[in-house]
């Protein structure tokens, strides 16, 4: 069983168990995200006065920046680590995203799926089911991924990223990604764009796609594994409270914009946020990230 980010304790928790509080008032978010990477175990952040952070969380997942991958690529392994290499501490990225050039649609990934989904997966990842079939030409995953709270499932489908032999297919970008959860429902509906609104990838979609992969080993990664070091920055969020009328813990807009910079202060170390390469898998939390 895994935290949800909603799971996490707030203030009081820490308060009451002595943790040393780092207070930063207007940080910059280089600032700020030096300080997540060096969080002690017992410390936590309030931060005060900080315009980044002060937007709603969820006007930044509808409308901030992202890491976009060109259209004209064909050979996306290739692209994305360099892109991902690209990243500074000063970015505010929600995450990456491409287009789907079938659809005409945007498929976003935040930062924040890459790490709950991995934590969902390695936590069901002998009861997630995917099915693979054919519809007209495409190859579609469809399965159930339990909620992690409630007693129930939710239903996702996907569109295949297939291999070809040692070739990839270029029609890579024809992903999509569907799934009944209110995280992503409520993505599409407050969208600011009415025709062809972004999908996103939810947690359970990554979970799904990565369980597709280990029974078929002609599904082309397209999801980068967090590295060790960047799993201690996300958890380190988790200590992490915004000062408005009360000491906040992060919105899941804030957290994305601090993943981005968490991400490229760890790029500008030469210490690898992320991994594509981990063919075998995923598999271990906690050893997934030998670095
Ligand atoms: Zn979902």
């Amino acid at each position: 069983m895994h935290l949800r980010w909603e799971d996490y304790p707030g203030i009081s928790y820490y308060k009451d168990r002595g943790f040393e509080s780092i207070e930063l008032e207007s940080p910059s978010i280089r600032n700020v995200s030096e300080e997540v990477e060096n969080l002690g175990e017992d410390e936590y952040i309030i931060i005060k006065g900080c315009d980044f952070l002060s937007e709603s969380p969820r006007k930044f997942m509808k409308r901030g920046p992202e890491l976009k991958i060109p259209r004209k690529v064909d050979s996306p392994w290739r692209y994305f680590p360099k892109e991902f290499k690209n990243l500074t501490a000063d970015s505010h990225k929600r995450g990456y995203s491409w287009r789907n050039k079938r659809s005409n649609t945007t498929i976003v990934v935040p930062f924040s799926s890459l790490f709950d989904g991995l934590k969902l997966y390695v936590s069901q990842r002998n009861e997630i089911k995917a099915k693979l079939y054919h519809d007209h030409d495409q190859k579609v995953i469809s399965g159930k991924v339990k909620s992690s709270l409630k007693n129930y499932s939710y239903t996702v489908f996907e569109n295949v990223i297939q291999k070809d032999g040692k070739n990839f297919f270029a029609d890579w970008l024809s992903y999509n990604c569907s799934c009944t959860c209110e995280g992503n429902l409520f993505n599409r509906f407050t969208s600011f764009k009415y025709v062809n609104p972004p999908h996103f990838v939810c947690k359970h979609g990554f979970a799904l796609y990565e369980a597709a992969r280990k029974s078929e080993e002609k599904i082309y990664p397209l999801f980068p594994r967090p590295r060790k070091k960047f799993i201690e920055c996300d958890e380190n969020l988790t200590r992490v409270f915004v000062k408005r009328r009360y000491n906040e813990r992060l919105g899941i807009g804030q957290r994305n914009r601090l993943d981005g910079a968490c991400l490229g202060l760890l790029n500008e170390k030469f210490l690898q946020g992320l991994s594509f390469w981990q063919e075998d898998g995923i598999l271990k939390y906690g050893s997934l990230a030998q670095d």
